[in-house]
């Protein structure tokens, strides 16, 4: 699994992903995305709308604003509960999800180097060396007073100060320790910050939501919040869709927009931040049939990650707890996907009854219901939601379409993208860029190629350089076009190009009439059956 730093680090290099107001030393829980970057999100936008609303007969689209009345958040319970549990550390500052606490103080340095330790003397040693505990964790109690929390392990008096001497054999085995066990004793019973190891305050709920203010003047502007999801747009205009669009049951409304959240702990690049996109499905069922069709749409959402290149071992379905689960929810499945900082959400699919359209006809007084032909019997629909987020996918596909491989003793860096989520499809290369002929008939290959797909002309290196430039922002297919294609005075034009596949880079000749058809072909996933055809070898 490659890690994140190499993602940032490429991400900004070739024009993915920036950190946003970087110039002004960046703000942390939000990015930009570049050139490339909002090529590959609004594919992933695209294919998800495509797949889930263009291509289905039972969905139709929405795009509600943003900004929506106060009410709908007390109708829809976020007012008075979306918030996580808050905790901060009482000597370095640092703010924590109390959920997240045990996570990261598991991967923390000083846990991590902590555990590598073989027994006691060893422990010594550690608090007091200056690359150990003073600089890992100096705010923990064993490192501030080693003294008192040895002696309470062995139940010595207060003038035994040595744990490295003939003593040392009356402490618990260090091995034989649980890690529980181990953090009681370091922590001296309380909760400990992954940062400093200092004294964590009690968790304590902090609201989600970001409050704006609507209008010229402070005193007499609407208070409201900036929607956290963009669910509640779809259920207040239930009714105006159902009569607009005629739909029967079941039926569902997408809609894909922006969402934001004040996150106690924004982080792990694009995974978490304040403002994201969301890209989600409010499915309308007749009450009894909702099991079923939750099953459904698990298994059509788990479906699609891999039908875009996720690798099936790195995408999991993870069932929510009762305990864990929100108001609304009846039940709830994760698709979670296994990033670098290991197993997080991807997509959520919840069961959200009949609470939403039930709580805004009460707070609204707006019945919003369905007529059952059959039943003759005004109905209150059943919910399901698959709620995707569009910049934790484009995450996971750019960290799933990495590979590092070596190519003749180089090492090649290569995003495996998908030919619908590539940002750029293909790259039109010239062979010599010094030969008129040859520039020409590239740069009118460009222009014809981007009416069907988005083709880039790069003349800039050499082309063992520019193949490689190509490979790793992940473009599927390069064109070269040279002295052959175009003719000299030694031998006719073949009119012919040659195209190299990006995974294998195996090479095939195709003539310029056919190249439209033999695009389609590959753009479809059938290299096999163009390189049978035209015969390949090898870059
Ligand atoms: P988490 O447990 O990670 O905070 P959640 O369960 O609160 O997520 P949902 O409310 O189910 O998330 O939101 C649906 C989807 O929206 C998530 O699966 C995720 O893809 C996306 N999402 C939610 N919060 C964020 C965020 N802060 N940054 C980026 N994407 C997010």
């Amino acid at each position: 699994m490659v890690d994140m730093d190499k993602i940032v680090s490429l991400s900004k290099r070739r024009g993915f992903i920036f950190q946003s107001s970087e110039i002004y030393g960046g703000l942390g829980s939000a990015w930009d995305y570049g050139p490339l970057g909002v090529e590959l999100k609004n594919n992933v936008k695209r294919l998800w709308w495509r797949d889930n609303v263009l291509l289905r007969d039972d969905m139709v689209g929405l795009d509600a604003a943003i900004t929506m009345h106060p009410r709908v958040w007390e109708a829809s319970g976020h007012l008075a509960s979306f918030s996580d549990p808050f905790t901060g550390c009482l000597d370095c500052g640092r703010h924590y999800r109390a959920d997240h606490v045990e996570e990261a103080r598991k991967n923390s340095k000083w846990w991590q180097s902590l555990k590598e330790l073989n027994d006691w003397p060893d422990v010594k040693k550690w608090v007091q060396s200056d690359k150990g505990g003073k600089k890992l964790a100096p705010n923990l109690p064993l490192v501030k007073n080693p003294d008192q929390i040895f002696q309470k392990m062995r139940g010595f008096g207060p003038n035994l100060t040595s744990v490295a001497g003939p003593d040392a054999h009356a402490l618990p085995e260090l091995q034989g320790l649980t890690d529980a066990m181990l953090l009681n004793i370091v922590a001296d019973g309380s909760s400990v910050c992954p940062n400093c190891g200092g004294k964590l305050s009690d968790p304590k709920p902090a609201s989600l939501m970001l409050k704006v203010g609507l209008g010229p003047v402070d005193e007499t502007a609407t208070q409201t919040y900036l929607r956290p999801e963009t669910a509640q747009g779809i259920f207040v205009n239930f009714d105006n869709v159902l009569q607009a669009s005629r739909k029967k049951l079941p039926f569902g409304i997408a809609q894909i927009g922006k969402a934001f959240r004040n996150e106690i702990t924004p982080g792990n690049f694009t995974f978490r931040t304040r403002e994201f996109e969301q890209m989600e499905i409010e499915f309308f069922v007749l009450p009894g049939t909702d099991e079923e069709w939750h099953q459904k749409w698990i298994d059509e959402r788990f479906a699609w990650y891999p039908r875009y290149g996720i690798r099936k071992e790195n995408i999991r379905l993870r069932e929510h707890e009762k305990d864990e689960l929100a108001h609304y929810a009846k039940r709830t499945a994760d698709i979670e996907y296994l990033f670098p900082m290991g197993w997080s959400e991807l997509e959520g699919i919840a069961n959200r009854t009949d609470f939403d359209l039930k709580q805004h006809s009460e707070f609204s007084g707006k019945a919003l219901e369905y007529f059952d032909e059959e039943s003759k019997q005004k109905i209150v629909p059943y919910v399901i939601e698959p709620s995707a987020g569009a910049d934790r996918s484009t995450l996971a596909f750019l960290v799933d379409a990495y590979h590092e491989e070596e190519v003749r003793g180089e090492k090649r860096v290569v995003l495996k993208f998908h030919p619908e989520l590539a940002p750029i499809k293909i790259a039109v290369l010239p062979l010599l860029k010094k030969n008129d002929r040859i520039v020409e008939t590239a740069k009118k290959l460009t222009a014809d190629l981007r009416k069907r797909w988005y083709t880039v002309y790069d003349d800039t290196a050499s082309i063992g350089r520019l193949y490689r430039r190509q490979d790793e922002v992940g473009t599927p297919f390069c064109i070269t076009v040279d002295v052959q294609t175009v003719g000299d005075e030694k031998a006719p034009a073949d009119e012919k190009v040659t195209i190299r596949d990006r995974n294998t880079m195996e090479q095939v000749r195709v003539s310029l009439p056919a190249l439209e058809p033999v695009m389609e072909k590959l753009m479809a996933g059938k290299w096999v059956d163009v390189a049978q055809e035209h015969g390949i070898k090898k870059e």
